[in-house]
């Protein structure tokens, strides 16, 4: 934190504000702990653990919404696309719906991959592969 949200003083490293004597304390605090979460949800995504990714990055964008972790928020979002994309066009259906499962905390944020879904259900039915116990499984693993 450079500057007091109360005031816009410069801080130079302090936790009052020099100005108005705002205690900034539990600001620091969680921007420090969004800054380690966006670390653990970059480390999880390097290593392959796109579920684990998600969930951190979900815990430092409630702690602070950084413009990083949106870019990699959207960087993620991106990434499910292309890999449904793939499943789609190798008509690999339950795949593609145990992967909208395993993603379902991005899909309000993007209007795509909403789509996508509900173009996968529309070929799950087309294809007569809809029904309620198959589904389950397919979000159940
Ligand atoms: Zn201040």
């Amino acid at each position: 934190m450079q500057r007091c949200p109360c005031c816009n003083a410069r801080l130079r490293g302090a936790a009052v504000c020099p100005r108005c004597q705002a205690d900034l304390r539990a600001g620091i605090a969680a921007e420090q702990a969004a800054d380690y979460w966006l670390g653990r949800a970059i480390h999880n995504c390097q290593s392959g653990s796109q579920e684990e990714a998600l969930h951190a990055l979900q815990r430092s964008l409630w702690q602070k919404k950084t413009p990083l972790a949106l870019h990699f928020r959207n960087f993620l979002i991106a990434q499910c696309r292309n890999e449904l994309l793939v499943l789609l066009a190798q008509k690999e259906l339950f795949l593609a719906k145990r992967l909208l499962y395993r993603r379902r905390s991005l899909l309000p944020l993007s209007r795509q991959l909403q789509q996508l879904q509900a173009f996968t259900d529309y070929l799950l039915v087309k294809h007569g592969f809809w029904t309620d116990a198959r589904c389950e499984a397919a979000g159940n693993d």
